[in-house]
């Protein structure tokens, strides 16, 4: 009975290993598209990993040492590119299935970028300004020979923001001896930061969402939709969303969700969020995030974390379209139900890329030393994402495949190609 247990446990994990997944979607799309195993074998891995150790003086006096990691998917296309995140789950394999992604973000929006991923296991939440300051120059010290405005472009990512992109561009400078706003993106605006950047990955998710709707006859003014998770990406999405004439029925942060068929007040809620986004435990009447998930609604957006929709729940979900937000929230075992019940789903490889396309943005704006407006932004940023909509819709239907493995398809193919001309394969 206990080892049928552990089996099981066993068969779970490795289901949701998300490093495992990636790579069998990659692998899968290699072989339609015809590249043979030698290609697999370079881009199954990032070709260079770095872990770290960061000690941080306390406030209490004491020091922590802290593990952190960057790791550099593929450059055969041009520097990485990707956030960093600070959570107490970051682990080596995430971060690698991460940089992985951002190569398909890249190659999917066609950015002459590779991906690149960082992680450092922390809680944010219990840190202190001045903590978070030492740990972000700690680990810009410890990473700065692999990185640089040519070589490897960090952003922010989970519980971190235009702040710690500041402390982190400040210690680059510092050990390069120039300004480098190129070094990193998501900056805030004073500092070379671009106009958009804050709302990009909602405003992509939005654009696909819009995208996503007309294939199906939806019509957003009045559609129901339901986000999980209330932080950089759920919530402003929440709020175009709202703007658009979508009524916002479900949403949820870490401790639970609000439920409202009539709707929820989503200015209220924002003004309430804290910089972590937790909204829910100002209220009584929660429900859990499970069964936010399973809620009527016609549009689904998981905003959260890895792993929410698995097979146990695909076959609840009473969405129409799902749109993944947040950077792998389905299992492919969960994709492959969605897709079997007609159900639209729009993989986080495609949805989420809005964020990296204006940090592209930022970089090209760094590097010219001229800054846009925020209607040349969006405008850009739309016709990237439509485009890229469209791109791998099509290549879904004439291929006859689900839409992640067309957003694979699409994404890996500019890498492969890279790396041949290159003579690496
Ligand atoms: N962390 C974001 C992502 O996962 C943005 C990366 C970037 O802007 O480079 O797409």
């Amino acid at each position: 009975m206990v080892a049928e247990k552990e089996k099981e446990n066993h068969q779970a994990s490795e289901k949701n290993d998300v490093l495992k997944s990636t790579q069998t979607v990659i692998h899968l799309a290699l072989d339609k598209l015809g590249y043979p195993e030698e290609v697999y074998e370079l881009l199954k891995e990032p070709v260079r990993m770095l872990t770290v150790k960061i000690p941080v003086r306390m406030d209490d006096g004491k020091v922590k040492v802290f593990t952190g990691y960057r790791a550099q998917h593929n450059d055969a296309v041009g520097p990485t590119k990707g956030g960093i995140r600070f959570h107490p789950n970051v682990t080596e394999k995430e971060v690698k299935a991460l940089s992985i992604w951002m190569s398909l973000k890249c190659g999917i929006v066609d950015l002459p970028y590779g991906g690149g991923k960082g992680g450092i296991i922390c809680d944010p939440r219990d840190m202190s300004f001045r903590e978070l300051e030492r740990l972000s120059r700690g680990y810009v010290r410890a990473i700065s020979q692999i990185v640089g405005p040519s070589k490897d472009i960090p952003a922010p990512d989970v519980f971190t923001n235009s702040q710690i992109m500041a402390w982190m561009m400040d210690e680059y400078s510092r050990i390069d001896e120039y300004n480098s706003p190129g070094f990193i993106t998501g900056k805030p605006l004073v500092l070379g930061g671009s106009h958009g950047r804050e709302t990009a990955t909602a405003k992509g998710v939005t654009i696909c969402i819009r995208e996503a709707a007309k294939k199906k006859g939806i019509k957003l003014e009045g559609a129901r939709v339901v986000v999980q998770g209330f932080g950089n990406a759920g919530s402003f999405l929440a709020k175009f969303m709202h703007d658009a004439g979508a009524k916002i029925i479900g949403i949820s942060d870490a401790y639970g969700g609000l439920h409202d068929e009539e709707g929820l007040d989503i200015d209220y809620l924002l003004d309430r969020r804290d910089s972590f986004g937790t909204v829910t435990k100002l209220f009584n009447n929660t429900i859990t995030n499970q069964e936010l998930l399973e809620l009527d609604c016609d549009i689904l957006v998981p905003a959260a974390i890895e792993n929410q929709i698995t097979e146990h729940n695909a076959h609840n979900i009473r969405a129409s379209i799902v749109v993944e937000a947040a950077n792998g929230p389905t299992t492919l075992d969960a994709t492959k139900i969605l897709t079997e019940r007609d159900i639209l789903l729009v993989p986080d490889v495609l949805a989420s890329s809005g964020g990296v396309t204006v940090s592209y943005f930022e970089w090209v704006q760094n590097n010219q030393g001229y800054y846009w407006t925020e209607e040349e932004v969006e405008e850009k940023l739309e016709k990237i994402l439509v485009n890229s909509f469209n791109n791998v819709y099509e290549t879904s239907q004439s291929r006859r495949v689900d839409m992640r493995l067309a957003a694979y398809m699409v994404g890996v193919r500019k890498m492969a190609e890279a790396s041949r001309f290159r003579g690496w394969i």
